[in-house]
């Protein structure tokens, strides 16, 4: 059964539970890495996963608490013998972005990174891309409301129907309104109200425009922050359940 594991939870200052937010999701031939802060090596292991078994990995935007684990985890797959491909998606300033660091990091002169094939895939500007198709799900991007340019996912089941829809890093934006429209599970950021952040409230604000059934805060502030007020400033716009999302919950399709 597909399912999405939350891999972290917190906005960019982490603490010992709260790791900064990604997720993976599983499907039968394919295991998609949404973010990589800190180290995802030891994230998909401590999370059950056999990280080789990673297909493809998503960057929604070009922040240290989203991607920068993500050179560490090509060079531990690199020296770990790996020599299956991996597909990378990201939008044109990530990627640029990525590829920049990789090359800092002497990618092209290092070949023991090099045994196996990376192919870098750009995602277009443009609302609902169907950016990825397997037998188990697809997923959707649309560009959100952020610092830079940014991503949010909207993840669909074939087996039966769920949505589940992130909003990744955003302020209050008509694009995010339409991604999660009808979705079952709204997993929105509530870092903190900003040009390119939203409170818990403007989360529950979205969650009630595009009429989602559930919520889940993520990307909030954790350390000495009493976060769990969240919960109930995101229900004065939302009347549905609202839950703040943890490290390793699991979402089943
Ligand atoms: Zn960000």
């Amino acid at each position: 059964m597909p399912k999405l594991i939350i891999l972290g939870s917190s906005t960019n200052i982490p603490d010992e539970t709260h790791e900064n937010t990604h997720m993976v999701l599983l499907g039968g031939e394919h295991m998609v890495l949404i973010d990589g802060p800190g180290n995802p090596f030891i994230r998909l292991r401590k999370a059950g996963l056999d990280e080789k078994k990673l297909t493809d990995i998503v960057m929604t935007h070009f922040h240290p608490d989203h991607v920068s684990g993500i050179p560490l985890l090509l060079m531990a797959f690199g020296l770990s013998h790996r020599r299956e491909p991996l597909d990378i998606y990201a939008n044109q300033h990530c990627s640029e972005y990525m590829k920049k660091v990789l090359n800092f990091y002497g990618w092209k002169e290092w070949t023991s990174w090099h045994l196996f094939p990376i192919t870098f895939h750009t995602i277009p500007e443009e609302e609902k891309f169907l950016l990825l198709e397997t037998e188990e799900f697809r997923i959707f991007t649309s560009p959100v409301k952020h610092f830079i340019p940014t991503i949010g996912l909207r993840i669909e089941f074939k087996n039966n129907g769920k949505v589940i829809v992130y909003s990744c890093d955003t302020a209050p934006t008509p694009n995010l309104i339409a991604l999660a429209k009808d979705a079952d599970i709204l997993i929105h950021e509530a870092a903190g109200e900003s040009g390119g952040h939203s409170s818990a409230l403007q989360a529950g604000e979205s969650a009630a425009e595009a009429q989602v059934k559930e919520l889940f805060l993520i990307h909030y502030p954790t350390n000495d922050f009493d976060y769990h007020d969240l919960v109930g400033e995101a229900a004065k716009a939302f009347d549905g359940p609202i839950t703040m999302a943890e490290d390793f919950m699991e979402f089943e399709s």
